[in-house]
């Protein structure tokens, strides 16, 4: 079965998009099989892997509000083993051309059902925005990866965000995990960037990637060429940050076959504990957050889900 990922966070221009295509590039090319949804009206992504705006082409849009058949929709990209369902700026009608649609939340979970054994990890780019798109992409993912820039105020809007998957849990998806947070635009000679990102390790332990992606041009080159960073300069550190994270992202899944059953517990005790932390403060040493040290074997689950 897929591992379902949802990249998102309300917060625009963070490194979502780079993320998807970037990690669904390097899992790729680590021999997973990894379907990206482009879920964003921007369609970023979908360009980012090569595709310019073309009319004609069918999209998540079809597929959500038209109820066509998903594999139909589904393209290849110039790199093996990664396929896309692309997006393009009609999905900004969806939101309201759904309104009264029944289990409207839902529609992108039951798209991609029939199509979870055909992969290792479906990716979703999410829009800048807690909208019906962004439900659906919560409500069909096993996980969400929030990529966080390493500046000022960046703690105030994750916390928002711990809220609101607080809530989504509560609603559309009980289930869903905190695959991690993702440090992004990381520049280690700024005394910014190193505190802002010592203080989100300390805040939320283990949730946090050991990886963290550096401020690089090659990444913000690549997707004029239309493609992931690895296949524009695979020297860079851009393309070197990616690689490591699949490698992590990966290994996090062999972790969790190995225990037999997933984290859920865990990531729902540390957000709460981060978000109630957050309203309360910023962060400082001796953080309030647990450490996701259930993962590696030491806790076990807190709480029945
Ligand atoms: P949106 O919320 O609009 O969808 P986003 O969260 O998807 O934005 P991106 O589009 O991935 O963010 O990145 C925003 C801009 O920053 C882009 O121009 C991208 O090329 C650039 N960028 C992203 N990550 C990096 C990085 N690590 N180093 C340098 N530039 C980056
Ligand atoms: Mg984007």
């Amino acid at each position: 079965m897929a591992r379902v990922i949802a990249v998102a966070n309300q917060k625009g221009g963070v490194g979502k998009t780079t993320t998807v295509v970037n990690l669904g590039a390097s899992l790729a090319a680590a021999e997973q099989r990894t379907l990206i949804i482009d879920c964003d009206p921007q369609a970023n992504t979908t360009s980012a892997l090569g595709f310019p705006k073309d009319p004609a082409r069918r999209t998540l849009y079809q597929v959500l509000v038209l109820d066509e058949v998903t594999e139909r929709v589904i393209i290849g990209t110039k790199v093996d083993r990664l396929e896309l369902i692309p997006s393009d700026k009609n999905l900004v009608g969806a939101s309201v051309e759904l309104v009264s649609a029944e289990e409207r939340e839902y529609r992108l979970k039951r798209a991609i059902k029939g199509l979870q054994d055909r992969y290792a990890f479906v990716l979703i780019d999410c829009p800048p925005a807690l909208d019906l798109l962004t439900l659906n992409a919560l409500a069909a993912a096993d996980a969400i990866l929030v990529p966080i820039q390493c500046e000022y105020l960046a703690l105030e809007g994750v916390s928002e965000l711990l809220d609101t998957l607080m809530r989504l849990r509560r609603t559309v998806n009980p289930s869903l995990a905190i695959e991690g947070i993702l440090l992004t635009m990381y520049d280690d000679r700024t005394t910014l960037s190193r505190q802002v990102a010592s203080d989100l390790r300390s805040f939320f332990g283990s949730q946090v990637f050991e990886t963290t992606i550096p401020r690089n041009v090659r990444l913000a080159e690549a997707p004029s060429h239309g493609l992931p960073v690895m296949f524009y300069d695979i020297h860079s550190k851009g393309a070197e940050s990616y690689i490591q994270l699949a490698k992590e992202v990966i290994a996090n899944a062999q972790k969790r076959v190995g225990q037999g059953s997933e984290r859920i517990d865990s990531g729902a005790g540390a957000a709460s504990a981060a978000s109630a932390g957050a309203a309360r403060s910023s962060p400082s040493s001796g953080s309030v957050v647990a450490d996701r040290s259930s993962s590696s074997g030491s806790g076990g689950p807190s709480t029945g889900a």
